[in-house]
């Protein structure tokens, strides 16, 4: 069975991503809005009226801003947790269709089991993933303040990752836009990866069957992407890990599809 992974955008103008395998079609996150969320899975022969589910991380609303049109609209099941549904229905005066769970367990959604567990992120109760199909694993986290052996352990074995690299430090320090609160925020245990943060989870993460790593979740004015995968690709280098392919989603666009079949990227 082939499993496909497509990054529909991510960045702090919006965040979502396709997951399939089989006929299990899912939704991570769904902060893109609902017309830019069709408009993408249309771009890969997809429509959200064939989504399974749809998963939320935590309640921002780069994460959450499509999920009244794709989600109540279409009577798409919504899992995430108590304290984000919470913050979901703090913002939308809708009716989900909400399947819950706690963060620490797993759970299966028609043929992808799922993973949850806590990552440090100023949300009510901020999510990671893994992903494990009968072809491989996939990890998944964006919007982490700081890495955690938590989040290094779950990630380990996974064949393919999905890591945030915001933001270069010192293109954050020297950003004229930002007050120096909203670049404490940013860089705080409870805010954002930087690049070289993301190197350091990379690292700590790191086993023989890890074959991609997408870098998601760039900062558009603190961050490059072309300096985000030398960051990471320097550090594979140093760790002699080169034959590991990286690429960075972008906000804009649809990346390209992921596939993963019998524990290969193909
Ligand atoms: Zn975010
Ligand atoms: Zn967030």
């Amino acid at each position: 069975m082939c499993v496909k992974l497509t990054i529909l955008g991510s960045g702090s103008g919006g965040n979502a991503t396709y997951l399939e395998c089989g006929k299990t079609r899912i939704l991570i996150d769904a902060g893109l809005s609902g017309r830019q969320i069709r408009e993408r899975l249309l771009k890969i022969n997809r429509s959200p009226e064939t989504l399974t589910g749809i998963i939320i991380s935590h309640e921002h609303t780069d994460h959450i801003d499509g999920l009244a049109v794709i989600a109540a609209k279409l009577g798409i099941p919504v899992y995430t947790n108590r304290l984000t549904r919470e913050g979901i229905l703090e913002k939308f005066d809708k009716k989900f269709c909400f399947k819950i769970f706690q963060n620490g367990e797993s759970f299966e959604i028609g043929d992808i089991e799922v993973e949850v567990f806590s990552v440090p992120h100023d949300a009510v109760d901020p999510t990671g993933f893994t992903f494990i199909t009968n072809s491989g694993k996939i990890g998944f986290a964006t919007d982490i303040g700081c890495v955690t052996a938590l989040t290094a352990e779950r990630f380990r074995s996974a064949q393919v990752l999905v890591v945030e690299a915001n933001h270069d430090v010192e293109m954050l320090q020297n950003d004229p836009c930002r007050p120096w609160s909203l670049k404490q925020r940013i860089m705080g245990k409870h805010g954002h990866l930087s690049n070289e943060s993301a190197a350091e989870l990379i690292e700590r993460t790191i086993t023989e069957n890890l074959q991609h790593i997408t870098l998601a979740h760039l900062s558009q004015d603190c961050n490059r992407p072309e300096l985000a995968l030398k960051v990471i690709n320097k550090r594979l280098q140093t760790i002699g890990a080169t034959q590991i392919t990286v690429s960075a989603a972008s906000q804009d666009r649809p990346a390209p599809t992921i596939r993963l079949e019998n524990g290969k990227v193909i």
